[in-house]
């Protein structure tokens, strides 16, 4: 039994709109920071907040921070995520891993045919094999782990900041970023955007937030869906969240 993607948000920069809006206003201001952030009202920060996400005056949203802990993502998925260089990573070492079957994930077209998936569960059983033998052998773990299938699961604790959300976002939960990733970056956008609203309301692939797609030869349906008009943004995230 494959455990699954969990995502959790665990500490972030406390009113963080809040402190976007104070920030950006104080830099044409005779008020501190400290006092903007009392005399604003709700109003003027969600404001301020869509028109520097708007204008692209995005070093002030630097000041926001988001903490994620990420677990049952394969090591195919954190190496893609680590691409992304203004964030912070703790990755599990893989010294600790498991080379059990249910700590493997099972990508949704090997899973639906049942000889593919016989043969990659085969396949991660002769890992594990090896790998015990390995060890017996005398060889340290960090050397066994050389016999381990990228499809092992992993955990993860990412911050990034909202600018940096906003860039993973258009790129990750684009249709033709990989499903793993694209799922993960789906399940963030969505934690993050109860915790700031204005600031994240039209993040997400460039077609979504831009109305622009800058892979204009990758065949995608979501520009069918778009064309055809017929389906709202809420489907068609969750499109994007869960089709491989
Ligand atoms: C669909 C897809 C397919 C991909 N395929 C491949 C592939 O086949 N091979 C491969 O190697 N990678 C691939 N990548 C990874 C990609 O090339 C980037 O490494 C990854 O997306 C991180 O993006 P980034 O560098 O823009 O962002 P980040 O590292 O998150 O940086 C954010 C931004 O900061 C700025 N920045 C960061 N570091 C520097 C720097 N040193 N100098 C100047 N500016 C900087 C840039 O403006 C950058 O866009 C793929 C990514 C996607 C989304």
């Amino acid at each position: 039994m494959v455990m699954g993607m969990k995502v959790e948000l665990l500490r972030y920069t406390a009113d963080p709109e809040r402190l976007i809006a104070a920030a950006a206003k104080s830099c044409a201001s005779k008020r501190t920071t400290t006092e903007l952030l009392e005399r604003l009202s709700d109003e003027k920060v969600s404001e301020i907040v869509r028109d520097v996400v708007d204008m692209g005056h995005l070093s002030v949203i630097e000041h926001a921070y988001f903490t994620f802990s990420i677990d049952g993502i394969s090591r195919v998925t954190t190496h893609q995520l680590v691409r992304h260089r203004i964030a912070s990573y703790s990755q599990q070492s893989q010294r600790y891993v498991t080379l059990d079957e249910e700590n493997f994930v099972i990508p949704p077209t090997i899973e639906k045919k049942e000889k593919a998936k016989n043969l990659y569960l085969e396949f991660v059983r002769k890992a594990k094999e090896a790998y015990e033998k390995l060890l017996e052998m005398g060889i340290p773990p960090e050397d066994a782990r050389y016999v381990v299938p990228q499809g092992i699961t992993t955990h993860i604790t990412v911050t990034m900041n909202a600018r940096e959300l906003l860039h993973f976002f258009r790129l990750r939960c684009c249709y033709k970023s990989q499903w793993e990733i694209r799922k993960l970056a789906w399940k963030m956008l969505k934690i993050v955007r109860e915790i700031a609203p204005v600031l994240f309301h039209n993040a997400g692939p460039s077609c979504l937030s831009n109305g622009r797609c800058p892979e204009k030869k990758f065949p995608c349906p979501v520009k069918k869906l778009l064309e055809r008009g017929k389906k709202s943004r809420e489907e068609i995230e969750d499109f994007l969240e869960n089709t491989p």
